[in-house]
């Protein structure tokens, strides 16, 4: 069945494609992308859209990137796939040694998963392995922290916040998780961790690891908490003989000012997330880094096998776009650009704070958050967006933008003008 035109396109998609989060009876529109090149999206009907949503963290060179692209080609050329059992390639082995050497020292060791889900179940698969080859087999539970987000698969899930919505119907067949509160710190940099210890303290004989996203909590609600809280809860981890994993598949590769998060509070994680951005938004790759304590732990048993296997590990592709972005990143001045990025963002998101619907405006490296009082009505704003020019996709009471890194000053401000005056109009709740 040809689709000689884009509305044809359009109605088998509402007939048959789930999109995610969403109604597959009574979807909200789609819009139909011919293509997308630096910042900007361009859409079937012609428009153009400035890019505010990094295609949701991954895309920080923007799109059609010709160092991106002539990797690609290069590596299809000798070859896209082969399995990661019994075999191995130099993309592969290339950018374990760039993870390896770009995160803190004891991180040596690097598991290639297929998305950001598949590496949390990995880490959460290490952390049960480590206690259970020391003969630790109570120590099956997680400790984290509300409003923190992990991934959709039933591991992942487990450990996101259990209220905030996404997830709450599955709380039946879930593994039952541990949660402390959300971080909160103080100006003079004061925490409530008090209220994890206590329940680490509780079930120390039942947790294996702490699992988090450091300084910045993502789709849980976009909150920013600080440094010191990091610190803390390194520390308890040691005292309580636990795990401390840490999720930077958002954070990682220089969104939030430091390559990343973790370096900020100076702290090292016993086992590493990595994503989304791992490949410059160009495909699925995601990774699962840990220390030789937790080898050593798992391989205690004799084994030192780890129970996990995806079909397409360490795909060749993959690997290859993602070597490539990880040397553009660092030879390009992504400090800096993400240094000017929040600036601009503190100055030119600072009005929204006077208008009515909104609760608070927050800033950390390139992310852009403001926060309304009610849920966002989706169908009003996406399509106000999408008349001002850009691509911003709000959900729930957040409006957040994360541009990519090459964005430039005039593109940024189209982005925080179109967030000003779309929050202005009294539609814009349910
Ligand atoms: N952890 C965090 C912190 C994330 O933001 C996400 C994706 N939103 C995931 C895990 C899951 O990654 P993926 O969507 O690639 O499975």
């Amino acid at each position: 069945m040809p689709f000689n035109s884009t509305q044809s396109l359009l109605d088998y998609d509402r007939e048959h494609i789930w999109h995610p989060y969403t109604s597959i009876q009574n979807p909200l529109p789609v819009y139909a992308v011919e293509s997308a090149s630096g910042v900007t999206i361009k859409l079937a009907d012609g428009r153009e859209l400035i890019d505010g949503m990094s295609s949701w963290w991954a895309a920080v060179h923007g799109y059609n990137h010709p160092v991106l692209n002539q990797a690609l080609k290069q590596q299809l050329q000798s070859m896209s796939h082969v399995m990661f059992g019994g075999l191995t390639h130099r993309p592969a082995v290339e950018l374990a040694k760039k993870l390896i050497d770009l995160t803190a020292e004891p991180l040596q060791y690097v598991f290639f998963a297929d998305s950001g889900s598949v590496a949390v179940e990995v880490a959460i698969k290490m952390a049960v392995q480590y206690a259970y080859a020391q003969g630790n087999t109570s120590k099956q539970k997680l400790l984290t922290v509300r409003s923190g987000y992990h991934g959709d698969t039933l591991g992942g899930m487990s450990v996101c916040d259990p209220l905030n919505g996404m997830h709450s119907m599955f709380n039946d067949i879930l593994p039952q998780q541990i949660f402390a509160p959300q971080p909160e710190c103080s100006e003079d940099g004061l925490t409530n961790i008090n209220e994890l210890e206590a329940l680490l303290n509780k079930h120390q004989d039942e947790i294996c690891a702490v699992i988090i996203e450091p300084l910045v909590q993502g789709a849980g609600g976009m909150c920013f908490y600080c440094a010191q809280y990091l610190q803390q809860l390194r520390g308890l981890c040691d005292q309580y003989n636990v795990l401390l994993i840490l999720d930077e598949i958002a954070t990682g590769f220089g969104r939030t000012g430091t390559l990343f998060a973790y370096e900020q509070a100076g702290i090292v994680p016993d086992i590493l997330c990595l994503g989304k951005a791992l490949t410059g938004g160009y495909m699925t790759l995601a990774a699962t880094l840990s220390s030789k304590k937790v080898v050593d732990g798992i391989s205690a048993d004799g084994s030192g096998v780890l129970m996990h296997g995806p079909t397409f590990m360490a795909n060749p592709l993959a690997c290859a776009v993602a070597n490539a972005s990880i040397e553009l990143l660092l030879s390009s001045s992504w400090q800096n650009k993400v240094t000017q990025i929040e600036l601009q963002l503190y100055k030119e998101l600072e009005p929204c704070r006077s208008l009515p619907a909104i609760k608070e405006v927050r800033v950390k490296g390139a992310i852009g958050v403001v926060e309304l009082y009610q849920p966002v009505n989706m169908a009003v704003l996406q399509t106000a967006f999408v008349d001002q020019g850009v691509w911003i996709r709000p959900f729930n009471k957040l409006v957040y933008i994360m541009p990519p890194f090459i964005i430039q000053p005039d593109e940024l401000s189209r982005l925080t003008n179109a967030i000003y005056k779309v929050l202005q109009a009294d539609t814009i709740t349910k």
